[in-house]
């Protein structure tokens, strides 16, 4: 009997990556496709199965099932709807046409549930049955988890922490509205709020006094935090004070046992992590003080994408 591995797709703007993934969670076989090819999603599908067919065909192996992280992903639906990043305008049923080349389930979701879910079933959440996982990175995603489920919600969109809004008539968020922790916690809001801090002292002369907003990135901001300049500290102690009220404030709605964090900014370490689990235990209801923990995605930041879309197969269904 042939043995069975599950795919995980990750769809970017840039690139497709998939991977074959075994029951204890390797990825064994690794293939990419460049996105710029392809105006046409019919061809593009078909590259893909057939990419994804001979993969499973040099392993002598079959899928268990194919799991979709996409921007925009409609769990509910099966279908990438209206992505402002991709190509491929309008609704796509990328899972039905998929399953034209490859008939095992397909389940599609967005990326930031998928990494939730990858946390559950691989990563750190192992054996826990209610997370929440916020995801750091161009944009603040989340993915929410009770009782083992992903919450798809009504609409099939839920888990949009991202967007919730922390600071009233706050920046301008790129939704249109003002003030959403995505504005705060992503790596732009991080640069923006050392951007803002440096101005407000009047004599910074710090290392990065002479590097415009738009060359800052989050690596820089720590490394000269952890070099001893205090504003970019303090852009991380900001950083992590509004974090620790967000998840706080997502733990009033669900409960979860442990809150989760990954993406770029995490590495940071300390600088964010320390201000953050303070304000996190300040901020937290009294019913869940003491019971309910923050911690730092054990998933490898090259596979989760991977990892949580192929983990969406293990779904119960
Ligand atoms: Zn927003």
């Amino acid at each position: 009997m042939k043995k069975k591995l599950g795919i995980g797709v990750d769809i970017g703007g840039t690139n497709t990556d998939f991977g074959l993934v075994d029951a204890e969670g390797n990825i064994v076989r690794r293939g990419r496709l460049k996105m710029a090819g392809y105006d046409d999603v019919a061809v593009y599908v078909k590259d893909l199965a057939e990419a994804l067919l001979a993969a499973l065909g040099e392993l002598d192996a079959e899928a268990e099932g194919i799991g979709i992280g996409a921007p925009n992903g409609n769990f509910h639906t099966s279908c990438i709807e209206h992505a402002p990043n991709l190509k491929f305008k309008g609704i796509i049923p990328l899972s039905e046409m998929i399953r034209q080349y490859i008939n095992v389930p397909v389940m599609l979701s967005n990326d930031a549930n998928a990494a939730a879910y990858g946390e559950l079933i691989y990563g750190g959440a192992k054996g826990m049955k209610d997370i929440i996982m916020f995801t750091l990175g161009t944009g603040v995603g989340s993915g929410v988890i009770v009782d083992g489920k992903l919450v798809h919600g009504f609409t099939g969109c839920a888990g949009e922490l991202g967007h919730a809004i922390l600071v009233p008539e706050g920046r301008l968020c790129t939704c249109g509205r003002r003030g959403c922790l995505e504005e705060y916690a992503s790596a732009r809001g991080i640069c923006q709020t050392f951007d803002e801090l440096r101005r407000w002292v009047t004599c910074y002369t710090g290392k990065l006094a002479n590097i415009p907003l738009r060359g800052l990135d989050t690596k820089l901001i720590a490394d000269a935090a952890y070099a001893g300049d205090e504003v970019a500290l303090k852009a991380f102690e900001r950083t992590g004070f509004l974090l620790g009220i967000a998840a706080a404030n997502a733990v009033a709605a669900t409960s979860p046992e442990a809150v989760f964090l990954m993406g770029g900014p995490v590495q940071a370490g300390k600088i964010l992590m320390e201000p953050l689990e303070k304000s996190f235990h300040e901020h937290l209801y009294v019913s869940f003080k003491g019971k309910t923990q923050i911690r730092v995605s054990e998933l490898n930041a090259n596979d989760v994408a991977i990892l949580g879309a192929a983990a969406l197969v293990k779904m119960p269904r």
